[in-house]
């Protein structure tokens, strides 16, 4: 794969010789991606979805929220019979209940919450700070001597006092948490915030530290990468970016960053995101934007005659990366802004020719039925060069 991004990423990068073993990216599509409005995956489609994340190569997938119902502990049973490397893991309350029946759906381990700022502890859970602490540690113990990895989430803990969070956190790892996450609940941090925070925490708290970020305010990957900056190993990502609300960082935008910005080798299968990408749109039947990062469909496409021409001779010109890498395609849109090159391409592509001098000829044609506002596909287009060769 040819890449070229700016040398201006690495001038800072000394804190940042990170193992990339220790990266973990733990993928929530399955869970809080299915918690946007509207959506519900079949048990077969979680399946499938589960496959292709493995796929890529994601080492942890939470699969699903077990209380939630039958059909949600059938899913994950499901997955759990597939084998698959990536660890499997389901959200459960700070409850031994929940905990049992993750429990009963034989997953590798937990993500047990419990909101931790004086809004969720007043309104939503009407306990004190002392309680919430105490039902953490009871969740932790309980998991962990069941054998079950544990990731201990302080909900909406970016709206929580540093002292609380880190009282939280010492205490969940002293009962034996394998990961300590940071949910940025609402997506109302600032990376410059999340960076000071994680720096906190890294600073007194001796465990690994996760980070589960929603898109409220478009910092979702933002603030997941200030996190991974300042010393947070895993990361949570969901799919195409879906989740509650405006949704959460988004996997491909994540690792695709990791590679290509931060220039960390892992070991991904990147090709498959494209194809993953659909998958997840087919199934939340959630268009997926046509300049969304990374899999998007105009991300590899040009339509510019300058652009075209300075492609011909080298894609990086106006690409960073090759789209292969990621399983798209380059593709180059006939319209008003088209030029001699696009033309040529085009041709090319097609395998067709026509004399040198029609080709004046067909640049009108397409400028004129773009603006006419109809589409010049690669349909009309070999209309229009049939045409053409028909006068010659
Ligand atoms: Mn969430």
């Amino acid at each position: 794969m040819k890449s070229f991004v700016s040398p201006y990423n690495f001038v800072n990068d000394v804190d940042l010789k990170v193992d990339p073993k220790k990266i973990i990216v733990y993928d929530t599509t399955l869970r809080d991606g299915e918690q946007t409005p509207g959506i519900c995956f079949t048990p077969d489609e979680k399946i499938e979805i589960a496959v292709k994340l493995d796929e890529l190569g994601v080492p942890q997938i939470e699969a699903g929220f077990p209380v939630v119902s039958d059909g949600e502990r059938r899913a994950i049973r499901n997955i759990m019979k597939q084998s698959l490397n990536s660890e499997i893991l389901a959200l459960t309350r700070t409850i031994k209940s929940d905990i049992d029946i993750a429990l009963s759906c034989d997953v590798d381990g937990i993500i047990t919450f419990i909101g931790s700022s004086d809004l969720h502890l007043k309104y939503k859970l009407k306990m004190t700070r002392e309680q919430a602490l105490s039902k953490a540690v009871e969740a932790v113990e309980y998991g962990k001597s069941h054998g079950l990895f544990v990731a201990f989430t302080a909900e909406d803990s970016t709206r929580t006092d540093l002292d609380f969070i880190l009282d939280l956190f010492r205490a969940a790892t002293d009962a034996g948490a394998d990961r300590v996450h940071i949910a940025d609940t609402t997506g109302s941090i600032r990376p410059m915030g999340m960076k000071y925070l994680i720096t906190q925490i890294k600073n007194n708290i001796d465990n690994t530290i996760g980070i589960h970020c929603h898109d409220d305010f478009g910092l979702a990957v933002a603030n997941s990468l200030a996190a991974f900056e300042a010393g947070a190993m895993a990361i949570s990502t969901t799919v195409n970016g879906i989740g509650e609300r405006a949704g959460n960082a988004s996997l491909e935008e994540i690792i695709m960053n990791l590679r290509m910005l931060y220039g960390i080798e892992m070991p991904f299968k990147y090709e498959v995101l494209y194809e993953l990408s659909r998958l997840v749109e087919k199934y939340t039947t959630m268009p997926v934007p046509k300049n969304k990062a990374i899999v998007g469909d105009n991300v590899f496409s040009h339509e510019s005659g300058i652009h075209v021409s300075a492609i011909r001779s080298e894609p990086l010109t106006y690409e960073p990366y090759t789209p292969e890498f990621v399983g798209q395609k380059r593709k180059i849109i006939l319209g008003k802004h088209c030029g001699m090159s696009s033309i040529e391409y085009k041709l090319d592509e097609l395998g067709l020719s026509v004399p040198e001098s029609e080709k004046e000829i067909l640049i009108l044609k397409i400028k004129e039925m773009a603006e006419r506002g109809a589409k010049v596909g690669d349909k009309e287009f070999k209309n229009m060069v049939q045409e053409v060769l028909s006068k010659v």
